[in-house]
């Protein structure tokens, strides 16, 4: 049967180990999330080693096979690397948390309309964490926000949902509803349903600048100590009341990264 070779960018997310084959999970613009067959991957001489290593991001050409199910089978033909991100592999903290936001893309199994901003956002999280410019336990924070958000949980941040002011010294956010009250305006029955969360001013700015800005200004910003602890409190109340599953290697990154 004659190959139909396609070629794409895409970030490796998962490698399994088949023996001396390999199984890939490659998250891509134009695919979503795919699984990669490599013929002999493990082999120390084969020529896709780098290319298909967890976290590079690479270019991919691949023998798209459709079964007997109908489903899209997907063999690698040929790899080059564009990017191997070769100090998030150096430094533990760093790898932890590269591999937290592999598995909650696995997790999360994305889209396809989504998959260009997922990609992009993935992309520049790793490069900042590649490069030191800003701490883990933000990017942590940054990534898990937006993620939701270009996965479609964007919420209305703009100012209170009801009377639209846009700030006050304590506004209530139900992660539930994803709506923003103030003070006035919020119920008793609101205040009091367990998915309250209180933002300061500087919370909500932080918050409100992360969920709206562009990448350039999102990754080039520090916030104190003090609000990140705040940060991380709400970013994880956050992503686990919409992503309900248990992730290994968020535990782990949270055990080494104690400060
Ligand atoms: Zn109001």
């Amino acid at each position: 049967m004659p190959k139909n070779l396609i070629k794409f960018k895409g970030l490796v997310i998962k490698e399994k180990r088949i023996g001396d084959n390999k199984l890939i999970v490659v998250l891509t613009k134009e695919l979503g999330v795919i699984s990669i067959f490599c013929n002999g991957g493990f082999k120390p001489q084969s020529k896709n080693l780098g290319a298909t290593q967890l976290f590079s991001y690479s270019d991919f050409c691949v023998d798209e096979k459709t079964d007997s199910s109908g489903q899209k089978r997907y063999y690698l033909d040929s790899s080059t690397s564009d990017t191997i991100f070769y100090r998030i592999r150096l430094d533990v903290i760093s790898s932890a948390l590269a591999s937290y936001i592999a598995e909650l893309l696995n997790y999360c199994g994305i889209a396809e309309e989504n998959n260009g901003e997922v990609l992009r956002l993935t992309l520049n999280t790793y490069y900042s964490l590649n490069s030191d410019r800003q701490p883990p336990e933000l990017l942590k924070s940054i990534y898990e926000l937006r993620l939701l958000c270009e996965i479609g949980y964007r919420p209305n941040l703009i100012g209170c949902n009801n009377c639209y002011l846009y700030e006050s010294d304590s506004m209530h956010f139900n992660i539930k509803t994803g709506k923003l009250l103030c003070d006035d305006c919020i119920s008793e029955e609101d205040r009091n349903n367990g998915f309250d969360y209180l933002f300061d001013k500087n919370m909500l700015y932080i918050v409100r600048y992360i969920m709206l800005s562009d990448y350039d200004e999102l990754f080039s910003f520090k916030i104190s100590d003090k609000a990140q602890k705040k940060l991380t409190k709400f970013s994880e109340a956050f992503v686990s009341y919409y992503i309900k599953a248990k992730f290994v290697s968020r535990d782990f990154f949270k055990m080494i990264n104690l400060v």
